[in-house]
């Protein structure tokens, strides 16, 4: 199949840790790749932020990234480019015109609106229907209920995202708990498929080298510094199990730039006041952003990995810790209810609670044989279930579902 995938802000290319770059970069660079393993030719495109990056750029065997001009040739926040997706539709509709491809595929909400646009100007050119699905990666409506007037997202994200829902042909939910959400949109079952996101097991596995630690009890996050993430959580936690005399330290990977270059990060002053607060200043490294390639030996490295998010749309990380056998502590919330099996691969503890997290924790911290029975069931998960492979075979199943126009959603020549 000719597939096309649709990412405006998150391109394949990107750098990692930033605010506005994580799993969907990761997630789209790695869906490309594998479909294209698979004998499938993949094109990417997503908005020009460099100015010197070429139009097209070969990222993997069979995967092209394409740069479309819409809006200033520099980092944007993803907030505010809703003003540049007309321009952005205008070059898709004009790429897929020149090479009609077999089916769309559109992440995250802005993309699936140029999608759209560009999909229903195909069908007037060339005629016929070309086949669009979409992963909205997050939605707005859960952003706003747990971020309230932090939520930064422009206020036509509340009646546009669901419009995307209900207009294109199927949507792939990544975890059982956007599908509810997207079935309150009003978009029918029928239309809903659920293929999460994967891990590259290769990459991230238990076998390797480890980074260098002491001999204090090594709690791992890793994550975006933006505060819905829940770091500062994880830091309240280390704080209540050190009085309670655990000897632990709090490693965290995420952040704009490198230890040196942290500042940048608007995160990071508020984090640096609850470490001190909390009185654990000795006990936790703020590492910063930590390259994908070298991520693995962190994992590694660590006795229990923390996600503490407050919701959490999908979540990677999780997936990445199991894959390298670290058990897991996570917030019952979004993916991570479907990834982390309690009990099994990882303990879940409500949001927003760090007395929770401490108490999940300290378990793992105080049984070695516990810790090693998650760990193993962590890699058995994430190799039976998250492959990339897999998780592509599932994505290229319901892009047939498509072709064959079963799942064709009548409503796209409404206007918007
Ligand atoms: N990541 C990374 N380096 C960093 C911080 C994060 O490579 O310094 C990667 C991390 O390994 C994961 C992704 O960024 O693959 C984060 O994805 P996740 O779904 O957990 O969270 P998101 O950032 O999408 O909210």
């Amino acid at each position: 199949m000719k597939i096309s995938l649709v990412s405006e802000h998150a391109s394949p290319l990107a750098v990692l840790g930033g605010v506005d770059a994580g799993g969907q970069n990761v997630h789209v660079a790695a869906l490309a790749t594998a479909l294209a393993a698979d004998g499938h030719e993949v094109t990417v495109y997503t908005r020009r932020e460099d100015p010197r990056v070429p139009e097209r750029t070969a990222f993997a065997a069979g995967v092209q990234v394409v740069q479309v001009d819409a809006g200033p040739a520099q980092v944007v926040s993803k907030d505010r480019l809703l003003p540049h997706m007309g321009e952005f539709a205008d070059q898709l509709a004009a790429a897929w015109t020149a090479d009609r491809p077999d089916v769309v595929h559109g992440h995250f909400w802005m993309s699936g609106l140029a999608m759209l646009d560009a999909a229903r100007r195909v069908d007037l050119a060339l005629g016929g229907h070309l086949p669009v699905t979409q992963t909205f990666h997050a939605l707005g409506v859960v952003k706003r209920r747990h971020q309230g007037l932090q939520d930064t997202s422009p206020a036509e994200r509340s009646w546009l995202e669901p419009d995307v829902a209900r207009r294109v042909d199927t949507v792939i939910a990544t975890c059982s708990d956007e599908a509810f959400e997207l079935k309150a949109f009003g978009v029918p079952s029928s239309r809903i498929a659920v293929v999460p996101c994967g891990v590259d097991t290769e990459h991230f596995r238990p076998d390797g080298p480890a980074a260098p630690r002491g001999d204090r009890m090594r709690i791992l996050a890793v994550s975006r510094l933006v505060q819905r993430k829940g770091v500062g959580i994880a830091i309240e936690a280390l704080a209540e199990l050190v009085r309670h005399g655990v000897d632990a330290e709090l490693v965290v990977v995420g952040g704009a730039g490198d230890a040196e270059h942290l500042e940048a990060d608007p995160e990071v002053e508020r984090l640096r006041r609850v470490i001190a607060e909390q009185g654990v200043t000795d006990r936790v490294t703020l590492l910063g952003r930590i390259e994908h390639e070298d991520l693995p030996q962190w994992y590694r490295s660590a006795d229990v990995v923390v996600c503490a998010p407050w919701y959490e749309p999908f979540g990677i990380v999780p997936l990445e810790a199991m894959a390298c056998g670290v058990p897991v502590v996570a917030s019952s919330v979004g993916g991570l209810i479907d990834t982390v099996v309690e009990d099994v691969t990882g303990l879940h503890v409500p949001p927003r609670d760090p007395q929770a997290v401490a108490e999940a924790v300290g378990l793992l911290l105080a049984e070695p044989e516990r810790r090693r029975r998650y760990g193993r069931a962590g890699r058995r998960r994430a190799t039976g279930r998250y492959s990339w492979h897999r998780i592509a075979a599932e994505t290229a199943r319901v892009y047939q579902q498509l072709q064959t126009g079963s799942t064709v959603s009548a409503r796209r020549t409404r206007e918007r």
